[in-house]
């Protein structure tokens, strides 16, 4: 039987949360978390209970009836459980049912006004030191947000210790490959900013569909997170929420089985000669690159100057356009992405714009 009370954050690494989307009835939450238990890799089981759906109409959870699922679930397999909360009676109402983790979702961590209602609540209803509390990232790249959230938990008293992060992915408009922007770099700040927290991914709400899920979840692992939450449903095609991303438990067995939790650091002297031997090189490159672009925007500037004594505007799309589908079409040589390739152009562009503005408007 695994451990059921005061569940402790750091007692489990890599910590593995999983569990479908929605508890939608009291068979589908027992069949899923029955599955998931017989794998043997589960710490905590999640379920959604109460939904805040984007859209009106869409399935907005069971409610507190599912809570009785989830403490069955709890009794019959001994794994603890945690669940989405919004508001002080989401709090007493999971905290009554045994709750061992409640975590705010990416559309209430926006709201400090529902992050402080949660947090004066689980304060209380003395929840703080009981149970885990998870903080998802808001929904839009805003670490402020997300670091706010986390110091009204830290004022409410709640330990550090029983404070987590989920990284479930960022906002982004409907382009790229995932549902949700995985922004990688933006999360190590928020790792820099409560050094030692528990800080583990969501591929399942980063990846928005299942073929995506194990290799988000290596790059997790890859960049030292502490776990993974990943939904799983005893029967995903029929899943009333988040369908396309859930995996049946015995899919999540083989995914979590096949991630490589690779070791921080080695002093073998052979491997760190070769890593040394590399990084020398991109050491190399980068300054080749860096004074490469110091020579471009010293001639952005001149062309500012010629701009400016022929009294035409900086901005010409005709040539820009020109130059990224020049650049764009060597992607395949160069063997760098499209996507890749744009983010340079753009930081290019913005920064040649900004020298031309400061040498043409120079004295005016
Ligand atoms: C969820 O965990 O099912 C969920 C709604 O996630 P998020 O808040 O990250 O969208
Ligand atoms: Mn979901």
């Amino acid at each position: 039987m695994q451990k059921t009370a005061n569940f402790k954050l750091g007692a489990h690494r890599p910590l593995v949360i999983s569990g479908p989307c929605s508890a939608e009835t009291r068979t589908q939450t027992l069949e899923t978390c029955l599955a998931l238990a017989a794998t043997g890799l589960v710490d905590m089981f999640r379920a959604g209970i109460w939904k805040p759906r984007t859209s009106p109409g869409s399935f907005e959870g069971v409610g507190a009836e599912g809570l009785e699922w989830m403490a069955e679930a709890k009794r019959l397999t001994g794994i603890p459980f945690g669940v989405e909360v919004a508001s002080a009676r989401h709090v007493e109402q999971a905290l009554a049912a045994g709750a061992d983790a409640v975590w705010t979702g990416a559309r209430t961590t926006v709201s400090p006004f529902a992050v402080q209602e949660v947090a004066d609540a689980l304060r209380a209803f003395s929840g703080g030191d009981r149970v885990a509390v998870l903080v998802k990232n808001p929904i839009n790249p805003d670490i402020a947000l997300w670091t706010g959230a986390v110091e009204r938990f830290l004022a409410a008293g709640i330990p550090g210790q029983n404070i987590g992060l989920i990284h479930r992915g960022f906002s982004h408009f409907g382009q790229g490959k995932y549902r949700n922007a995985p922004m990688w770099p933006l999360t190590f700040d928020m790792r820099g900013r409560f050094p030692g927290m528990t800080m583990i991914a969501d591929p399942s709400h980063i990846a928005g569909r299942r073929e995506y899920l194990r290799e988000i979840s290596q790059t997790a692992a890859d960049l030292r997170y502490d776990g993974l939450i990943i939904e799983s449903h005893c029967r995903p095609a029929e899943a009333l929420s988040d369908a396309a991303q859930q995996i049946t438990p015995e899919e999540f067995a083989e995914l979590i089985k096949s991630i490589n939790w690779r070791a921080a650091a080695t002093d073998d002297p052979e491997f760190m000669q070769s890593l040394e031997l590399f990084r020398e090189q991109i050491d190399n490159i980068d300054d080749a690159i860096f004074d490469l672009l110091s020579r471009r925007m010293k001639i952005s500037e001149r062309i500012g100057d010629v701009k400016k004594a022929g009294d035409v505007a900086i901005l010409q799309s005709d040539r820009w356009g020109a130059i990224r589908e020049r650049v764009l079409s060597q992607s395949l040589d160069l063997d760098l992405s499209a996507e890749f390739l744009n983010q340079i152009l753009d930081a290019i562009h913005v920064e040649s714009i900004h020298r031309q503005n400061r040498v043409m408007n120079r004295g005016e």
